[in-house]
């Protein structure tokens, strides 16, 4: 621990400590998620490393940035760490009531994070929206007790890391969030009437209603394009994989620092998700896969992640290899994912036949996306600088709704979404539950367990 100001071994020191912790976390989320470990035990690890997370640290370095990049994003770090240490027990009460919790519709048992999925996938749309019915009262009853005490606890103890609000705490981190703020609110002015015929259409086309009538249980419905299943088979997905990597020049099973785990195991996540356990070298590409377009877009997003950290230097630092701007692998998971709607790639490499039908469906979905995030990011901001925050459900509704033209429930409001949970949501939102309950490739980006939650 510094006295006052961190000597450069002692910020050495700090570094290597760090690349453990996050490697320790990212291997427990993987074993977790992979459906090697039925309990997430993120407690021992953050024991083990609790020198990292003091109040003490997060002062030193921040007394320490001084314009320097680098240190920022270990105050940064330490500042999530010692937030997220206070709230560890919630993220993993939130894990655990993910995989125990069950409802019951219609006579059947479905556990809570199959809720999504199982929505994507019924055709009946009332049955539909009573698996909605009942995933929000599940969250209500159970989940939102943890993330509404989870964001009170943050919220009491950020002016001890010297801001008054986790918003400003971020803009001293470096985040142009007003800019952003106002880059999002012009997408939404500009794209709005693309969105809506464009979406109008969509919904008439999948489910025979306009995007007026259409409620937030039919959007996973839509969004799961079953139309298009045929053409992308399981059985596919990695020869798919293997040839368009090999196109790039490279050789997936020759890189003996990417892992394949393709086992089937009754608990493993069915969404594929890539954990960075040793940047550059052991990187997990986790799959189970089970076809069908939104599969293909999920794998395609994590071995963009993959590759990203797989090709990571191992000379950069600490915080260069593991920390700094999650838009970097986002890019390439995006990259990546984004050929699975090119009409070129779409061509080469499965019989699709429609090619550009489902280019523009997945131009729509984007956008779909693309606004909810601009929605959310704009909410949030207004979230964390509010001093009731229970007091923003209404807001919630009006901004995503607003962006949506579909209204959301009010359930999910003190769920933080963030702007670094992994964008490989861009698929079917339906699945969103089913796959780790935060961006997968950041696990150890972040230490902060509220900023870990699913969007
Ligand atoms: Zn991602």
């Amino acid at each position: 621990m510094p006295s006052a100001s961190p000597t450069p071994k002692d910020l050495a020191g700090y570094r290597e400590d760090a690349d453990r912790f996050i490697a320790e976390l990212d291997e427990e989320y993987y074993l977790h998620f992979a459906g090697l470990k039925d309990r997430l035990e993120l407690e021992p690890i953050y024991e083990r490393h609790q020198d990292l997370t003091t109040l003490e640290w997060t002062q030193a370095l921040g007394d320490a940035v001084d314009g320097d990049r680098r240190i920022r994003e270990l105050w940064r770090f330490a500042c999530e760490g010692h937030l997220g240490n206070l709230t560890k027990e919630h993220s993993e009460k939130a894990a655990a009531l993910e995989t125990e919790l069950e409802a019951e519709v219609d006579g059947e048992k479905v556990g809570f994070r199959m809720l999504r999925p199982t929505i994507a996938n019924t055709d009946d749309r009332g049955k539909r929206e009573r698996l909605d019915r009942a995933r929000t009262e599940l969250t209500e009853e159970h989940l939102n007790p943890v993330y509404l005490d989870a964001v009170q606890i943050s919220q009491r103890t950020v002016p001890k890391l010297g801001s008054p609000n986790y918003v400003d705490l971020y803009r001293r981190f470096g985040y142009r969030l007003d800019n952003l703020a106002d880059q999002c609110q012009a997408v939404l002015d500009s794209t709005e009437q693309m969105y809506e015929d464009a979406t109008d259409k969509l919904f008439r086309d999948r489910i025979g209603l306009g995007l007026d009538e259409a409620r937030r249980w039919d959007v996973p419905r839509v969004f799961r394009a079953q139309v298009w299943d045929e053409f992308f088979p399981a059985d596919k997905m990695l020869p798919a994989l293997e040839a368009t990597l090999a196109d790039f020049g490279i050789d997936l099973h020759a890189q003996e620092n990417v892992h394949l785990d393709i086992e089937q195991r009754p608990s493993k996540s069915p969404r594929a998700f890539c954990a960075p356990i040793e940047v550059p070298d052991k990187v997990m590409l986790v799959i189970q896969p089970i076809g069908g377009a939104d599969d293909w877009r999920a794998l395609f997003h994590e071995a963009g992640h993959t590759e990203h950290f797989a090709h990571t230097s191992a000379d950069l630092t600490m915080e260069e290899r593991r920390l700094g701007d999650n838009a970097v692998t986002e890019g390439w998971a995006m990259l990546m994912q984004h050929l699975t709607d090119e009409p070129a790639w779409l061509t080469r490499r499965l019989d699709v036949g429609r090619p550009d039908e489902i280019a523009r469906e997945g131009a729509t979905g984007l956008l779909y996306f693309v606004r909810r995030y601009c929605a959310q990011l704009l909410y949030e901001i207004e979230f964390h600088g509010a001093d009731d925050v229970t007091a923003m459900r209404p807001r919630y509704v009006e901004l995503l709704g607003s962006a949506l033209k579909i209204e959301p429930s009010q359930a999910y409001p003190s769920r933080r979404s963030c702007a670094r949970t992994c964008a490989s949501a861009s698929g079917t939102p339906g699945s969103r539950s089913a796959r780790p309950a935060r961006c997968s490739a950041s696990s150890g980006r972040k230490a902060s367990a509220l900023t870990r939650t699913s969007c």
